[in-house]
């Protein structure tokens, strides 16, 4: 039998950027949380607002550890799932990583959340849109993938195969799952180091380096300030009409990279070049970019009455601060 439910909260992936702040948002709400991280692209310095926390503790250790997880997860009442490969280069320099802790990952997470049927939200991705051209993306529009010989692609099918197993979870067996896309997310905390944009883009436009803009430029991306995207999770999360479902959480104001670039060195007052990289230069593989991307938000909406609104300027201005 398994013991208590000690903490409201499981938080796989807890280290990372999006994780720390949602541990400092759900403590700040009164909420016990339990971290399991293994540190790969997380950092313990990210929990540094959380560590004093009575109501916190931090495990160190992967969500592959089926047994470990299976232990905690029983320890809480709630799971939301981001550990996971990320980053563009990260995931096309360790293919074989990112497709085994995404899928083995969400696995063992379904798998002890079925035992004792604790709720679970998986954090899914924009990325499995692929190449649509149905902009805004519709959760129940078209996928369209690229070849399995870009690696690239792998991080988008080990997302979609997530979704798929958790829906199925809760077809199946009634596992009470909830599935957020989320679109391109920045704020304080984020590193460049994994391939990001806008951190990449600032750090360059501080030390005075090049901004370096990977294709023409005229690639779009929707950013949303990470608050928002925490905001939109938990409202998810204590919604029970969003179980079963599968949301995008994103912003709806899209913008080129190219101009991207400009506000940046804009903003920063910056004596950076824009310099303009081709892909084959940029990324080593045979790559593929998106041309665009961008949510349509009216299933958040409904079930939570909002969406992230922040324009890039404020975000760009508060990541400075
Ligand atoms: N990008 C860029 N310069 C960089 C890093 C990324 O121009 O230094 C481009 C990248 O090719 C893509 C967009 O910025 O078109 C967003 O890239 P990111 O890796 O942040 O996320 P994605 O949305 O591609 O997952």
């Amino acid at each position: 039998m398994p013991g208590p439910r000690r903490y409201d909260y499981l938080i796989t992936g807890g280290a990372g950027f999006i994780g720390s702040h949602l541990c400092e948002f759900l403590l700040s709400k009164g909420n016990s949380v339990l971290v399991l991280d293994d540190l790969s692209t997380g950092s313990l310095s990210n929990l540094d607002e959380c560590s004093d926390n009575p109501s916190f503790r931090f495990v160190v250790g992967s969500v592959l550890d089926e047994s470990l997880t299976r232990g905690l997860v029983h320890q809480c009442n709630k799971v939301i799932h981001l550990a996971a490969a990320v980053g563009v280069e990260n995931i096309i320099q360790r293919p074989v990583e990112t497709i085994e802790t995404n899928v083995k990952g969400t696995e063992n997470i379904l798998l002890a959340a079925s035992g004792d049927n604790t709720p679970v939200f998986i954090a899914s991705t924009s990325e499995v849109y692929g190449k649509s051209e149905n902009i805004p993306f519709r959760e129940d529009g078209d996928i369209v993938l690229g070849a399995t010989s870009r690696s690239r692609w792998s991080y988008a099918c080990s997302k979609a195969i997530d979704e798929f197993l958790a829906l199925a979870y809760w077809k199946d067996k009634g596992l009470p799952v909830i599935i957020g896309r989320l679109f391109n997310t920045v704020g304080p905390r984020q590193s460049g180091r994994y391939g990001m944009v806008l951190p990449r883009f600032i750090e360059q436009a501080l030390s005075g380096k090049p901004i370096t803009v990977f294709g023409d430029g005229e690639q779009t991306r929707s950013f949303s300030l990470v608050y928002e995207v925490v905001d939109a999770i938990v409202a998810l999360v204590e919604n029970p009409e969003a179980i079963g479902k599968v949301v995008n959480i994103g912003s709806t104001q899209e913008i080129s990279i190219g101009d991207l670039a400009e506000k940046v060195k804009e903003i920063t007052d910056s004596i950076s070049e824009i310099r303009f990289i081709s892909y084959e230069e940029a990324y080593p593989d045979d790559f593929e970019d998106m041309r665009r991307r961008a949510p349509d938000v009216s299933l958040l909406q409904s079930l939570t009455g909002s969406f992230p609104e922040a324009d890039i300027e404020a975000i760009i201005r508060d990541i400075l601060k």
